[in-house]
Formats: C-alpha cells, structure tokens, sequence
C-alpha cells in the first residue's frame, strides 16, 4: 500500500519569496496529521498544493499512490480530498443546508442546472445529496439551524458548517486550515471531539493550527515548517522538546 499523501522534494516561488523549500514527509492513512510553523512558514502555501489550488515549481505530490501535482482542483477533489478554509467560505444568503448540499451539486454527473430544472436523473440525485448533506449537518450537531441563513451564525456554528460542507464530499483525506481559529475555548474542546470522531470514520486529517494546545492533543504526528523549510518531524513530544522548534517560535 502507497503511503496516503507523499510530498516530495516541493518547492514553491512567489517571485523572489521562497514559500516552501524542499519540503518532503509522507503519511499513511488513518492518522491525525499536524502541520505548525511560525506565521509565514509556508503552511498555506503547502496546504494549497495539496489541494491544487496552484502547482509546486519543483517536485512532485502524490495521493494514494497517484500523481496529483499537476491536476486541476476539480479532478483532485473528487479522488477523496476536501478542505476547510482558514476565511470561510460559506454563502452568507444560503441556509445551512443549503450550503452543504450546492458543495455536492458539482460533483454528480447531471450537475447544478439539471437540478435546478428538476429533470429526472437528477431528481433522484437530489435526494442522495439531500441524504448525504443531512447526515453531515447531524454529525457536526448543526441540526437546529439547518434552514437557518448562514450569514446570521456565528464563527463556532459556521466552523462547524464548513466541516460538515468538506465531509459530504466523503473525503479519505481532509484538510484543516486554522478550524478552531477564533473559538472559545469550550468550542475548541468540541472541535477536537469532532476531529476525532472523523477520524474514528476512517479518515484521515491533516490539521494546521495555531492553538496549540489543540494540535498537541489531536495529532499523532506533527510537521514542522519554518521559514519555507521543514525543520522537524515527531510526535507531539518530539517536536515540543526539539531545540530547533522552540527556536523557530521564540525566534518570531
Ligand atoms: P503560513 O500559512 O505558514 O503563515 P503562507 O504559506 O501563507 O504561510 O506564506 C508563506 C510565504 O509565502 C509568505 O512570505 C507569504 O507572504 C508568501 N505567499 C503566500 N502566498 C502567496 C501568494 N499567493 N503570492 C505571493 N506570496 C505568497
Ligand atoms: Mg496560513
């Protein structure tokens, strides 16, 4: 078996800024994946080609034994990798609901307009991404504001929505992007429930965090970047305890 997500050797340039430099680690499935860094590390940066939001300029990023690198978002999505974003990205004047079903519109075969002309392939196809948004909404505990608009929830719930949105696409990798950023410290506590509930699922996440605390006790294994290049790789205490790592942070 291929690992789940090999990064090898990624470069990536921005001009003359050198985002990420020679960045390799690899990961099996199944596990919680941490991802730290100071600010302006490269994590974005790397969590972006992963998700082919761009390619790297050097090297090469496979998934499940494929090679992605070059694909565009939309063939690198439906292979089982979602994300959440660190700006949210949900539709202000859509419900809940609505929400995590119009992610799942553009991933059936008869697509947004066929729906929105009720023919019959898609009528049936409807019912699923209703089913499968539902489930979802449940999961995450967003059932009472289901058809609620987005726009009048507040950060917690609409972490939570962005969650469920990334799930319904049934991912086997799912990526975070600063999930807890502006939580209380109660939300944050159930978002690392949750966190581990989705990996219970058999899926496994790839976490970038600030809060600390949250990473440490989610992850299984933790990536250290700083200034572009990986500077350490270990399990919660390895990293904690690494002299290079506490450099990196009191150094910032
Ligand atoms: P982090 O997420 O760890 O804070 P980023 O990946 O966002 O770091 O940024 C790493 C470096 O790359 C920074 O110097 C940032 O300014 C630069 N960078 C990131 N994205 C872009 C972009 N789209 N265009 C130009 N520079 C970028
Ligand atoms: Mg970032």
């Amino acid at each position: 078996m291929p690992d789940l997500l090999e990064v090898k050797n990624v470069t990536r340039k921005f001009g003359g800024v050198v985002a990420n430099k020679g960045v390799s680690f690899s990961f099996e499935s199944g596990k919680v994946i941490g991802l730290i860094g100071p600010n302006g590390a490269g994590k974005s940066t790397l969590f972006n080609m992963v998700s082919a939001i761009f390619p790297p300029t050097e090297g090469e990023i496979w998934f499940a034994g494929k090679r992605i690198d070059r694909l565009p978002a939309f063939k690198v999505s439906p292979l089982g990798i979602a994300r959440t974003f660190q700006n949210l990205q949900v539709f202000k004047r859509m419900t809940v609901l609505e929400n995590v079903m119009v992610g799942l519109h553009t991933s059936t075969s008869s697509g947004i307009l066929s729906a929105a002309f009720k023919l019959p392939k898609a009528k049936k196809e409807e019912e699923t991404i209703y089913q499968q948004a539902w489930e979802e909404i449940e999961f995450v505990g967003l059932e009472d504001v289901a058809a609620v608009e987005a726009g009048s929830l507040p950060l917690g719930k609409l972490r939570l929505l962005e969650l469920a949105r990334a799930l319904a696409t049934k991912p086997q990798l799912l990526l975070l992007d600063e999930i807890a950023a502006g939580l209380n410290h109660q939300e944050t506590a159930e978002m690392s429930d949750l966190i581990f509930k989705v990996r219970d699922r058999g899926v496994s996440i790839f976490v970038v965090e600030h809060d600390m605390d949250l990473v440490m006790r989610v992850s299984d294994r933790i990536i250290v970047l700083d200034q572009g290049e990986k500077i350490a790789e270990g399990t919660p205490n390895e990293v904690q305890n690494d002299p290079r790592v506490i450099e990196a942070y009191l150094g910032n």
